[in-house]
């Protein structure tokens, strides 16, 4: 029998930074039986339900370490994953030393917000890889960041040209993550210093895949000479399976913790309502702070929130569900034909893998990029346009609703987003990402014969 491969992991906080690397494991191992993976998990403080029900699922061959929560009194800000990380620095480092007495560790794989783990690779003897659960435009932004940060004065949102990274659609200073947004912030200070981190791991899992994001793969692999080896793996998702389509649902949701104003919440339901499609809502209570919901569970029940007498009118076209669906099982019924989506990327994808087009709503972190991604680049999404107070009125909503259901234009992305499911499930089978995944599977088998 092959010798054991032992691996460590180490997850972000919250569901959308679990799930990725987890499905990645899970992934590994089906493909590679003689790996075993040791999952470690910081949190903030217990896991949200989602998070503890899905950790339930996973096969025997997964162990995961939950670490204790951090202690709140020591966060200045309130709830941040990278702080979650820096504060759980210490027993992250426990339980390495711990597995690494037990066996050798031959590769310690971490999330984007996990990446200050990295340094404790040498320690234990275990090569070192960045797991970047965003899309190859996001990773070159951020590999690009540094000499941006030196050429670039003043704020980015107020370049006048778009910026151009090689194989990558150009993208307006606007579109930049949030963080990026203001240049005297502590998120921007740590997003540079996340991007330095980056090229120094020993490679870097991408949950993308070659065909979904040619132009920017094909640049990465080239940038700097080679400096960086890049593993496209995905689309790494939880799966759903889709048989008989008829299409009529437009499924609403934004993401594990996005949250809108209540005036956005009364424009978004009178923009349901006018436009007359079906569609199913999960509907999160009012925020001023778009990622209200992230880290934290929810305490009141959202649909008090609702325009009144909007259940009652809309009761045979639609469902409003409060906080949380099963999205992969929603994405792959056959009677989704629409996502209006905050792009988050792993909502991105599952919604590749069914071949459900996208409406786009981005919200924070890098959704927009995604967002520009997906229209100017793929065109296998609709963006509709925000006023000048950052609200997306009924009419607009309305209007692409319509245009994505009924429309000729819809009909054309919905072409475009079958072909590219097609793409993706190839990709998986024993494409790409499959031919990907092994290559980097028997480079971990071969250290850790040394
Ligand atoms: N999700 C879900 N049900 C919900 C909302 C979200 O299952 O009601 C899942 C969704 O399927 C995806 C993840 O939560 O896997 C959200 O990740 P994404 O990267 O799209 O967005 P984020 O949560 O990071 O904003």
């Amino acid at each position: 029998m092959a010798k054991t491969t032992h691996i460590a992991i180490v997850s972000g906080p919250g569901f959308s930074h679990l799930v990725p690397i987890v499905e990645f494991s899970k992934l590994l191992i089906k493909l590679h039986p003689n790996f075993h993976v040791n999952c470690i998990i910081p949190s903030f403080g217990s896991p949200p339900e989602s998070s503890k029900a899905y950790l339930k699922t996973l096969p025997s061959n997964i162990d995961t370490i939950l670490l204790p929560p951090i202690n709140k009194q020591q966060l200045p800000q309130g709830v941040n994953p990278a702080v979650t990380i820096t504060l759980s620095l210490p027993s992250i480092h426990e339980a390495l030393k711990s597995l690494s007495s037990k066996f050798p560790l031959t590769a310690l794989v971490a999330d984007t917000f996990a990446f200050p783990t990295l340094e404790f690779a040498k320690e234990f003897n275990a090569l070192s890889y960045f797991y970047t659960p965003c899309s190859a435009m996001v990773l070159s932004l951020a590999l690009h960041m540094p000499k941006l940060d030196e050429e670039v004065s003043g704020e980015y949102k107020d370049l006048t040209e778009p910026i151009k990274l090689q194989g990558c659609v150009p993208i307006l200073g606007v579109d930049l993550p949030a963080s990026t947004q203001s240049r005297s912030s502590e998120a921007y200070k740590s997003f540079l210093e996340r991007t330095k981190a980056i090229a120094t791991a020993d490679g870097i899992i991408i949950n993308t895949f070659l065909e979904m994001e040619s132009g920017a793969i094909r640049a990465l692999e080239e940038y700097e000479n080679g400096k960086i080896r890049l593993y496209p793996v995905g689309p790494i998702t939880q799966k759903g399976s889709r048989d008989e389509v008829d299409e009529s649902v437009l499924y609403v949701s934004f993401g594990s913790g996005g949250t809108l104003s209540q005036n956005q919440i009364n424009e978004l339901a009178s923009g349901l309502e006018l436009s007359g499609q079906r569609f199913l809502w999960v509907l999160r209570a009012p925020s001023n702070s778009v990622n209200a919901a992230y880290l934290e569970a929810e305490k009141e029940d959202p649909l008090k929130f609702l325009p009144s007498g909007f259940l009652e009118r809309t009761k045979e076209k639609g469902l409003v569900v409060p906080s949380w669906a099963p999205q992969v099982q929603v994405l792959s019924h056959n009677s989704v034909g629409g996502f209006l989506s905050h792009c988050g990327w792993n909502s991105t994808l599952e919604s590749v893998q069914e071949g459900v087009p996208i409406i786009t709503w981005p919200l924070f972190v890098e959704q927009r990029m995604n967002a520009v991604m997906l229209t100017d680049g793929l065109k296998v999404t609709l963006r509709p346009k925000f006023n000048e107070d950052g609200i997306v009125e009924k009419e607009e909503i309305a209007k692409v609703i319509k245009c994505l259901m009924e429309g000729e234009e819809g009909k054309g992305i919905r072409e475009r987003m079958m072909s590219l499911k097609d793409f993706s499930a190839s990709a998986l089978k024993d494409g790409s990402s499959t031919q990907t995944l092994s290559q980097l599977a028997r480079h971990w088998e071969n250290s850790s014969e040394v």
